[in-house]
C-alpha cells in the first residue's frame, strides 16, 4: 500500500530499527516507546488490523506470535512481555497496517489499562 506508514518501513522508504526480519515479517523498535523494550512485529504483506484480517494470514500472524518470546528475550526483556494489538476506533488503532506491540523490560509494567 503505497500510503502506508509501516508498508514504507517494509520496502525502506521509511527508515527503522530493525530487530528481526524474514521473508513473512519484519520487527522494528517503536520510535516512541513506552517502556525500556518496545518493538513491533508486522506482516510483510498489509493488512489493515486484527479486525479485517482473513484465515489465509492465519499462519503468518502464527509465526509472529512465536517469534515473540525469542525477540523480547533479545531485546532484554527476559521475564516476560505485554502483547498489545490495538485495533480499530476501539481499540484506538493509529497505524492501519496490523503491528503487534512488545512491550516489556527489567521491571513489571503498570496493570493493564490504565484510567485516563
Ligand atoms: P497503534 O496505536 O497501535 O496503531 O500504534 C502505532 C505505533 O506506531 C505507535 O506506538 C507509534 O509510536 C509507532 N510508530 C509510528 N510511526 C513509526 C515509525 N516511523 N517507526 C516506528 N514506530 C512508529
Ligand atoms: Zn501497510
Amino acid at each position: 500500500m503505497t500510503d502506508c506508514i509501516f508498508c514504507k518501513i517494509v520496502d525502506g522508504r521509511i527508515p527503522s530499527k530493525k530487530v528481526y526480519e524474514d521473508a513473512d515479517m519484519l520487527a522494528f523498535h517503536d520510535i516512541n516507546p513506552v517502556a525500556p523494550v518496545h518493538f513491533m512485529i508486522i506482516p510483510k504483506k498489509h493488512v489493515d488490523s486484527l479486525a479485517t484480517v482473513g484465515e489465509e494470514d492465519a499462519p503468518v500472524l502464527g509465526r509472529m506470535m512465536a517469534m515473540a518470546g525469542r525477540l523480547a528475550r533479545e531485546q532484554g526483556s527476559t521475564e516476560g512481555f505485554r502483547t498489545i494489538v490495538n485495533t480499530g476506533r476501539i481499540g484506538r488503532q493509529d497505524v492501519y497496517h496490523l503491528h503487534i506491540h512488545i512491550i516489556g523490560g527489567p521491571d513489571p509494567l503498570p496493570r493493564m489499562i490504565v484510567q485516563e
